[in-house]
């Protein structure tokens, strides 16, 4: 039809934006059908102690393998299950499965997830919580909820409510990927985070000899220890960066160097041997 209408430098871009908005379309219907055909799976990483290097969390990360598409990476699906709102039915699979699985670990290992703004908002989030906890038997104090600066933008009031909601539940909330937002520091002061994860960007930034990402991570610990709060280094790949983080006096630890995403039944076994070692 394009033919029919557009002049010369029309033809060369409007069928490839048309092919991008029927993949997207493709790719959301599969989406759809993903949890009832089985292909989301949870990942964990875990996240250690900075000192003690021992496991005191996983993070829950969503992973797509599509029968249609093959392996779909978060940074492609994640925005889409958020466009078209299909975060919120997933993130209530997630919010279950995971509080299903670490309910098995040992001790007071706690379980990570991560919730988008689209279900935050939602007016029964905090009752999904209620009953992801019930169901699986998971103490509220060993799940933590993961938001990032985002969710404070679009309706500050109301997210703040719902956290608050759920701290009075028991769990735990981190900020996550922090730094990278929209820095207004008034949500630091309005609610009661236990961590504040420091974005990779920064910890990868600080390893080139970089003294400015060295600066902003100490002063995000400086500042994280004055709220009371802990702080998590995140995307640590090197024992360079680990020593590094663990110097600047950052909490917990996360990235490939402690160890990947894995697999449910790897995340239960690094955490059961580490008990009997
Ligand atoms: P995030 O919450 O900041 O998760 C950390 C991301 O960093 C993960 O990417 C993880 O695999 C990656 N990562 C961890 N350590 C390292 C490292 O040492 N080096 C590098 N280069 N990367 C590292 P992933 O799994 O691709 O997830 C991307 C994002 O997708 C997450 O960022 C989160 O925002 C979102 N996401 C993942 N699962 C869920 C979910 O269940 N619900 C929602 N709403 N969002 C999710
Ligand atoms: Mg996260
Ligand atoms: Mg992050
Ligand atoms: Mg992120």
């Amino acid at each position: 039809r394009a033919k029919d209408e557009g002049g010369g430098m029309h033809f060369n871009y409007v069928p490839s934006l048309h092919a991008d908005a029927e993949e997207r379309r493709t790719l959301e219907l599969s989406l759809r059908n993903a949890i009832g055909k089985k292909e989301l799976e949870l990942n964990f990483q875990p996240v250690v102690n900075a000192n003690s290097e021992e496991v005191v969390s996983f993070e829950a990360l969503l992973r797509w393998n599509s029968t249609e598409h093959g392996f779909v990476s978060p940074g492609k699906f994640i925005p889409l299950a958020e466009d078209t709102r299909l975060i919120v039915p997933i993130g209530t699979w997630v919010l279950h499965e995971a509080c299903r699985t670490a309910v098995r670990w040992p001790g007071d290992i706690k379980v990570a997830v991560n919730v988008s703004g689209e279900q935050l908002l939602e007016r029964d989030f905090a009752q999904n919580v209620v009953r992801a906890l019930a169901d699986s038997g998971l103490p509220a104090h060993r799940l933590e909820i993961e938001v990032t600066e985002s969710v404070f933008l679009r309706d500050g009031r109301l997210a703040n409510q719902t956290l608050e909601e759920i701290l009075a539940l028991g769990c735990s909330i981190a900020l996550d990927d922090f730094g990278t937002g929209y820095s207004s520091l008034g949500y630091l002061r309005d609610l009661r985070f236990s961590t504040i994860k420091v974005d990779r960007s920064f910890v990868q930034g600080a390893s080139e000899d970089s003294q400015e990402s060295l600066a902003i991570i100490r002063a995000v610990v400086a500042m994280a220890q004055s709220l009371e709060m802990t702080t998590t280094a995140e995307g640590v790949e090197t024992a360079e960066q680990a020593a590094m983080i663990r110097d600047l006096g950052c909490t917990k630890i996360q990235g490939y160097y402690f160890g990947r995403p894995m697999t449910t039944a790897d995340a239960h076994a690094l955490v059961t041997k580490r008990r009997a070692a």
